[in-house]
């Protein structure tokens, strides 16, 4: 910081010169006009003198023995505090060249000799005064740099014209451009502003500055350190007593650590302080959001309005301590619920995405996007009812706790976030009348569909133990012989409320569960138990078929399970195969591939299942190492009628024959498909022409009896 500047009560003048005479006139006019005075008789000794006593004026004759004027003035100007000095040269010749070295060695005024002394003593107070103004100013010149300094703070001006523009130091620095050049070209000014704002800045500023108004513009600047910035640039007008603007003044300042601060609390302002959950202001943010991208993408979301059953009693019974901590344990859960890598029970969607809100009280809200179905909604409903009401052990209550939730879907239940918000609440109001710790949807309908799902997907869990599966056998019959050469095994859920349900009616709930892991082992142990009692009881082989469901075909140990299955059963490979769709081998990864290959390692033959229906593609059949195609049905069934479907089935056998692969037929149903099938050369067919699916006792008559 500047230190105070004290000035003494006279203004002291040094009088240097080697004529003692003339120093004493000198002395004597200085003191008549108010000086104190100190005398030094040669340019050294004022040297000297200047650097102890720091006089305000120096009066310094020109021509002296030892060091002649101009070069003591040179030599004072540049000690330390010498630059302020007033030095005024008494020169012997009023010549040209004598005052151009004069001002040239830094002096500030010049008297010619003889000198007129009343004026001299004038001149003296004359220059004390300006120096000690011109010092003052200088002072506060490197006061204001220095408060800019701190203030993070840089002025600029520029001239109506734009042609004249000058900066502080600091406003250089602050934007990172150097130093040096301080003469810069005003666009110049903006050299360090990222490159995407600079235009946008720069022409802001112009046309303010055209138009005559006062602006403030934000922006960053990367300086050569990469710090990154943000800049503050106000400017406004500076009139002329004539009314004309006379010059824009301008500021520029480092708000950076304010932009920080800003976005901290704007970070704040969004999430709940208990919780930490995004709060509502965030999530209505997102749902505006939601609505854009599903809109543009044809998506569907879901809202689920969560509140907790009877949390005012909790909160009455045990203080709103207790309370705090139970909804910290409750988003907590919902977090964990909605972490779908966690759930045993799977993925909801494969790439839905979730965001749970704490609305305030014991409000939750959750967004699923892009569902598939309305169901994902309720399988994540299901899950948090499933999980929230455990015991919450609370600082040593006990405390328990359900919830109701209501589901509404984007965009059949609204098209805005209001409607969707007010949807939701209603359906959770449905949910807390139909006997709270449930969901509903805000459609009635979508209440009944997912009711009755999620009573079998419940059942089937049970299904398994209770041994409710039962297989059937579809005979599968060689073409040319009409002869029974095997069965193709086939799902049925013997239900006990409903009765029998087919295969299609459960088996993706089952995918969706999990569950149908567990099916398949059960199909494939069944099967091959199965085989080996016809082979006891019937002397010639009878070929088996399971079908193994895609789903995370690679991820299910399934030869090991077939493989255990054949040794438990003591039943030779050669007479089982498994059924695959296009749709398993078109999961093409490295994990599918290693599976049939380990499969074709036990010698168990595989069967493409539903040809023609996927990719179609004859061209993959070639790289997997499949034994058997069978047409899909659908093609059978359209033989009769269309040209298509008949060049299409000649095709396949044609391809497949020559890639050595037995080709069957499913689906049957006539005695006209038979022929037709069989002239074209079809090895084996199945359909309801031979039989339809039957129980394992019906199927061993058909073995014994050779008919069907
Ligand atoms: P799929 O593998 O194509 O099985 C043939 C389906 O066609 C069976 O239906 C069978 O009843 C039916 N079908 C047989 N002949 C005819 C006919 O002449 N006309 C008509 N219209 N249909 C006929 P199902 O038993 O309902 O099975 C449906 C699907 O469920 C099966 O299609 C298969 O993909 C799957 N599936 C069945 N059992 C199992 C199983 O044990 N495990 C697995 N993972 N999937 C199974
Ligand atoms: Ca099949
Ligand atoms: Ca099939």
């Amino acid at each position: 910081m500047t230190s105070r500047v004290t000035y003494r009560e006279k203004p002291l003048a040094l009088v240097v010169d080697d004529d003692a005479l003339l120093r004493l006139s000198m002395c004597a006019a200085m003191t008549k006009a108010g000086f104190e005075s100190i005398e030094a008789e040669s340019g050294p000794q004022a040297i000297e003198l200047f650097q102890r006593i720091k006089p305000d004026l120096i009066l310094l004759d020109v021509i002296m023995p030892e060091m002649d004027g101009f070069e003591a003035c040179a030599a004072i100007r540049r000690l330390r505090g010498g630059k302020y000095v007033q030095i005024l040269m008494v020169t012997g010749l009023d010549d040209t060249l004598s005052i151009e070295r004069a001002f040239e060695a830094g002096a500030n005024d010049f008297v010619s000799k003889p000198i007129n002394w009343t004026k001299l003593g004038h001149r003296g107070k004359y220059m004390t005064r300006a120096g000690r103004a011109f010092q003052e100013l200088n002072r506060s010149r490197l006061r204001l740099a220095k408060t800019q300094e701190l203030a993070k703070l840089g002025n600029w001006e520029l001239d109506p014209d734009g042609n004249i523009f000058r900066c502080s130091a600091e406003a250089l620095r602050l934007l990172g451009i150097n130093e040096g050049d301080r003469e810069i070209p005003f666009r110049d000014f903006f050299q360090s502003v990222v490159a995407q704002e600079r235009d946008t800045v720069i022409e802001h500023i112009e046309s303010a500055i055209k138009s005559s108004k006062p602006f403030s513009v934000n922006y960053r600047v990367i300086l050569a350190d990469k710090t990154r910035r943000h800049i503050l640039n106000r400017g406004e007008l500076f009139y002329n007593e004539n009314g004309d603007v006379e010059e824009v003044l301008g500021a520029v300042q480092d708000v950076t650590q304010l932009k920080n601060a800003e976005e901290e609390i704007r970070l704040r302002a969004f999430f709940d302080g208990l919780t930490g959950l995004a709060n509502r202001m965030l999530f209505m943010e997102r749902l505006d959001r939601e609505i854009l991208t599903s809109k543009r993408h044809k998506r569907s979301f879901a809202l689920l309005f969560l509140d907790l059953d009877q949390f005012k009693r909790v909160n009455d019974t045990f203080g709103h301590h207790v309370g705090d901590l139970l909804l910290k344990n409750v988003s907590g859960t919902l977090k964990k619920c909605t972490r779908s890598s966690d759930s045993a029970t799977g993925p909801v969607t494969d790439d839905s995405e979730m965001l749970i809100a704490r609305l305030g009280g014991d409000e939750f809200i959750l967004l699923l996007s892009d569902i598939r179905e309305p169901e994902n909604a309720a399988i994540v409903a299901r899950r948090i009812i499933h999980e929230i009401p455990i015991l919450h052990d609370l600082e040593g209550h006990r405390v328990s706790i359900t919830t109701s939730i209501g589901i509404s879907i984007y965009p059949a239940d609204g098209e805005d976030a209001e409607m969707l918000m007010k949807h939701a609440d209603s359906a959770m109001y449905h949910a807390k009348e139909s006997g709270r710790n449930n969901y509903q949807f805000f459609k009635e309908s979508l209440n009944i569909a997912t009711l009755e799902r999620f009573s079998l997907e419940q059942d089937i869990k049970h299904a398994v133990q209770n041994k409710e599966f039962v297989l059937y056998y579809q005979p599968q019959v060689d073409l040319s012989s009409r002869e029974i050469v095997g069965a193709e095994a086939l799902i049925r859920w013997m239900h006990p409320q409903k009765g029998m349900i087919l295969p299609d009616d459960f088996l993706h709930l089952a995918e969706e569960s999990g569950l149908i892991i567990e099916i398949n082992k059960w199909v494939v142990q069944t099967a091959c138990q199965q085989n080996e009692k016809w082979r006891k009881a019937f002397p010639a082989p009878v070929k088996i078929a399971v079908n193994l469901s895609g789903y995370r075909f690679a991820n299910q140990n399934i030869v090991e399970i077939i493989s255990d299955a054949l040794s438990d059963a003591d039943m030779d490979v050669a007479n089982l195969e498994v059924e695959i769709t296009e749709n398993t081998l078109m999961q093409n990864d490295k994990k599918t591939i290693g599976v049939l290959k380990q499969m074709k390692e036990l010698k168990l033959r595989i069967a493409l299942d539903d040809f023609g229906t996927g990719y179609s593609s004859l061209s993959y059949l070639t790289s997997f190492p499949v034994d058997i195609i069978k047409i899909d049905r659908s093609f059978v069934m359209g033989s009769m009628m269309s040209e298509n479907n008949r060049i299409i089935i000649k095709a396949i056998v044609a391809m497949g024959h020559s890639l050595g692969m037995t080709v069957v037929a499913e689906g049957i149903e006539s005695e006209e498909q038979f022929e037709l099938l069989k002239g074209y050369g079809v090895d084996e067919a199945q359909g309801f022409y031979f039989s339809p699916p039957v129980a394992e006792d019906t199927f061993l008559k058909f073995l014994q009896s050779g008919k069907l």
